[in-house]
């Protein structure tokens, strides 16, 4: 025995990278196995348990059993966050932040968990500069090995590809008023 309290858990081989939009090294598969949201019936997506280890409110982390892999309910209409078979459920008043995409007329949460953008300082950004920076800030940082996805985002994962909607629906409303 050892005085160290935590196993070490060495992190998954990240799979071969290509250049895309994608920020983080880790991806986790796209579809959470067969299971459904049990509110909502929509397709689950994957994510590690040291998602639900970081986001879920201390004094309910005691209720996350010990599996490697939940499924995070992405629709934002549901207040299910995270699930795993039928009896794990934990919802958005479980969680210590809030789900931007869950969230989506509250332009003050966050759409990149790691460095803080909302789609409210997105939309300064374009109105005070006409553009945004946020794709190449975050891509840099990244670069820098400053992304903690896994641990930042309830979705677990990249959020460059929430971020690029994000900037997409706050430039088109910024060329309407411009109109
Ligand atoms: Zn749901």
């Amino acid at each position: 025995m050892s005085g160290s309290c935590c196993p070490s858990s060495p992190k998954p081989e990240p799979p071969q990278k290509t250049e895309t939009e994608d920020c983080c090294e880790y991806h986790p598969p796209q579809k959470c196995g067969p299971e459904k949201c049990p509110k909502c019936q929509e397709l689950g997506k994957t994510v590690q348990r040291m998602t639900l280890g970081s986001l879920v409110r201390p004094e309910k982390r005691p209720q996350i059993p010990v599996v490697d892999e939940f499924c995070f309910c992405r629709n934002p209409q549901c207040d299910v966050v995270y699930f795993q078979s039928e009896k794990i459920i934990f919802r958005k008043g479980d969680l210590s932040v809030k789900v931007g995409i869950k969230e989506p007329d509250n332009p003050t949460v966050p759409v990149c968990y790691c460095f803080g953008w909302t789609p409210k300082t997105i939309r300064a950004e374009i109105e005070a500069t006409g553009k945004t920076t946020v794709v190449d800030q975050i891509k840099t940082q990244v670069k820098a090995g400053n992304c903690y996805c896994e641990v930042t985002n309830p979705q677990g994962s990249c959020c460059l590809g929430n971020v690029t909607n994000v900037v997409k629906q706050v430039a088109a409303l910024f060329r309407e008023k411009m109109r």
